[in-house]
């Protein structure tokens, strides 16, 4: 274990919090999950994952069966034998990838997902994406991205996806500039973004991912981007490599974060302060309504975040600040300072952050602390709960609608949930 603790710049007025940087066994999902949401999200949109049957697994047990729908995701399964010549592994997949396309018309963007199993790191999947792009195009775009498992945690597959999109987004000409939504969100909520945006006079808005691949956003120097998602960092290097400008601004979790989210868009756009209040308040009001009752149920109760989506830090700053709750510990897989420097600004100073995992280390922590709550990944949920300590899933919190005014009393109706459960089976 190579624990060690050290200062966290977020910004010249901004008193560093200590950072525990761990690094040894973790227990999180790989990026291939990603696909869980994403085939939802981008409606001409197949992921044709190229793994092993462990990958063919995961996904067909996360992501269910589809009866009545064709299903828009599937695993190519590379076996023992395709390891004798990558020849015939490229072959096998230009083969199977034809037969697709031609059963399946409605498909405009296949995206070729890579794992980690060793025979798949050997096929060269850019290359396979190029080939078959030239095959195919105009009517279906071929994209290749990386779901392994080697990666930090699983919400690096949308970071991974999305920032494949980029460069196939066309040029933004010049004119007015244009504010791009990035990161994957319910349509429910972009639905009331768009409304929020538009009350604002900012507009037209875009989002990446798009509802539909054929409507990709233009990016240029005109684009300026706010994340919807922490994990984005990747994404958010190629806007940037693009000329796009990003918004700095926390995450839109809870009325504070929505508030700011919106406010960071609004002042980049020249928005009157009296016609940001005239639109925000009553969303704010009726937000700050609904949440006092979770508020009444978890003020002064302890929680421990475990590192799994890299929503973390955003979920701590709105249990500590919007409903009162003790933060013992809040991981998190990977902390980017500079996308996250709004919200440790706003976490309490004498919070006990961790980035990276050891996970024995930090079980024994939670342990000793006997926190009231701990949100944390699918493998460790049950053993604790054995153990009598209440968690959360931590991946509930990625496929659930939680960002937005309307959605702030949802989002702290998770971690009362699993409280009242607890209370009720020990009653
Ligand atoms: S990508 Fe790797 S970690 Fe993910 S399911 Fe496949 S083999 Fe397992």
């Amino acid at each position: 274990m190579n624990a060690h603790v050290q200062g966290c710049m977020v910004g010249a007025e901004i008193a560093p919090k200590p950072v525990r940087r761990e690094s040894g066994q973790r227990e999180v999902f790989c990026g291939l999950t990603g696909i869980v949401w994403l085939h939802r999200k981008i409606q001409d949109a197949f992921f044709l994952v190229v793994g092993s049957r462990t990958c063919a697994h995961l996904i067909q047990s996360a992501a269910g069966v589809m009866i009545f729908a064709e299903p828009r995701f599937a695993t190519a399964i590379m076996e023992e034998k395709d390891l004798a010549g990558l020849t015939d592994a490229n072959d096998e997949l230009d083969r199977i990838v034809t037969q697709l396309i031609a059963r399946r018309p409605d498909i405009r963007l296949l995206f070729l997902v890579g794992s980690c199993p060793s025979e798949v790191i050997k096929l060269d999947l850019s290359r396979a994406a190029l080939r078959l792009s030239q095959k195919l195009s105009p009517g279906v775009r071929i994209l290749n991205y990386s779901g392994s498992g080697i990666e930090t945690t699983f919400t690096q597959g949308e970071d991974a996806c999305l920032a494949s999109l980029v460069p196939a987004a066309p040029p933004l000409g010049t004119g007015e500039d244009q504010l791009l939504v990035v990161g994957a969100l319910a349509d429910v909520v972009e639905d009331q973004f768009v409304r929020l945006f538009n009350a604002l006079g900012i507009g037209p808005v875009q989002f990446l991912p798009p509802r539909r691949s054929t409507a990709l956003p233009g990016v240029g120097p005109n684009t300026k981007f706010l994340l919807a998602q922490p994990f984005l960092a990747d994404t958010a290097r190629a806007l940037e490599a693009r000329g796009a400008t990003r918004l700095t601004a926390p995450f839109p979790l809870g009325v504070e974060g929505t508030t700011t989210w919106l406010r960071a868009a609004a002042d980049s756009f020249g928005v009157e302060r009296s016609l940001f209040e005239a639109v925000t308040a009553p969303h704010r009001a009726r937000a700050q309504r609904a949440l006092t009752r979770y508020r009444n149920e978890l003020a002064g109760r302890s929680v421990f975040l475990f590192p799994d989506s890299q929503l973390e830090i955003p979920l701590a700053r709105f249990l500590s600040r919007e409903l009162s709750m003790q933060l013992i510990e809040v991981g998190t897989p990977y902390l980017h300072r500079e996308h996250l420097a709004e919200e440790l600004r706003l976490l309490p100073s004498d919070i006990a952050l961790t980035e990276g995992q050891d996970v024995d280390l930090q079980l024994d922590r939670c342990r000793a602390t006997r926190p009231d709550l701990v949100v944390c990944g699918l493998g460790l949920a049950n053993p604790l709960e054995a153990e009598g300590i209440t968690t959360k899933w931590s991946i509930e919190l990625v496929f659930t609608p939680i960002q937005g005014f309307e959605q702030a009393a949802d989002l702290a109706e998770l971690f009362a949930r699993p409280l009242v459960r607890r209370a009720k089976l020990v009653a």
